[in-house]
């Protein structure tokens, strides 16, 4: 039994004092919140504060991202050794934005899953179709294609310490969810997919789902056999609404 997880990704949002007082308001309900594995991925600043606030409860540390070096002369980077000093336990990498916006290839995101996991980090590795992709009927390539980058680096044995989270690129932000059988559809071609190669490995796999998930419609798209909880945009930046989906889960 795979126990469900839920990740909040704030991305570029919240000031320092309103990133504190959403960490707090977190784990001062999670206790509420039955099965589910919480976790929080603040921007890289406001990982110290969010630190200090969740240690010693449920509420499990993150980042967004991470350099796919180690240290030395990278301008503006963050290595997964300095998260792991902040207690991270997770890292997002891939993330669509991360892959649109900042050019970050399938072997790049691919390096970074190794780097993640070099420092003790579980990675949360970002796959997901664009619109004009899935019109063309090609999620399952596209999907198939940035998860094969990752296990031709590293081995499918490195999805035993690891986390896949599906998002559709249309669905992320836009108010425009994928439905619970489109999204359990894709689910379950990733986990057949990896069960080709291993089937304990698939199995034991949690796939996140994530693209404008709210409290409304949690719980249909987490009732899904292959859907394992979600990764959760927006909806996360407000402490009563994210831990209502993480009671969902
Ligand atoms: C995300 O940022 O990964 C995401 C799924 O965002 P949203 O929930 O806002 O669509």
């Amino acid at each position: 039994m795979r126990r469900p997880m839920v990740a909040g990704n704030w991305k570029m949002n919240l000031g320092r004092s309103e990133a504190s007082a959403l960490a707090q308001g977190l784990v001062d309900g999670v206790d509420d919140v039955n099965n589910a594995e919480v976790l929080i991925c603040p921007p890289y600043v406001h990982i110290a504060d969010a630190e200090a606030i969740v240690s010693g409860s449920a509420v499990q540390l993150g980042a967004q991202n991470l350099s796919d070096q180690d240290a030395g002369a990278f301008t503006g980077e963050i290595s997964g050794a300095m998260l792991k000093d902040y207690s991270c336990t997770h890292v997002i990498v891939g993330h669509s934005e991360r892959r649109a916006l900042y050019g970050e290839t399938d072997e790049l995101v691919a390096k970074k899953f190794a780097k993640a996991q070099e420092h003790g980090l579980i990675p949360v590795l970002c796959v997901g179709e664009l619109l004009e992709e899935r019109e063309a009927g090609n999620t399952e390539s596209v999907v198939a294609r940035q998860l094969d980058a990752v296990i031709q680096a590293n081995g499918i044995a490195a999805l035993e310490n690891a986390i896949v989270a599906y998002e559709p690129v249309w669905a992320i932000g836009t108010g425009k969810t994928a439905s619970p059988e489109q999204a359990q559809e894709v689910h379950a071609f990733i986990r057949n997919k990896l069960a080709d190669m291993d089937s304990g490995i698939a199995e034991g796999l949690r796939i996140l789902y994530g693209g404008s998930v709210k409290s409304s419609n949690a719980e249909e798209l987490f009732s899904r056999a292959d859907i394992d909880g979600g990764l959760i945009g927006g909806a996360s930046l407000d402490a009563a609404e994210f831990l209502a989906i993480c009671r969902a889960a």
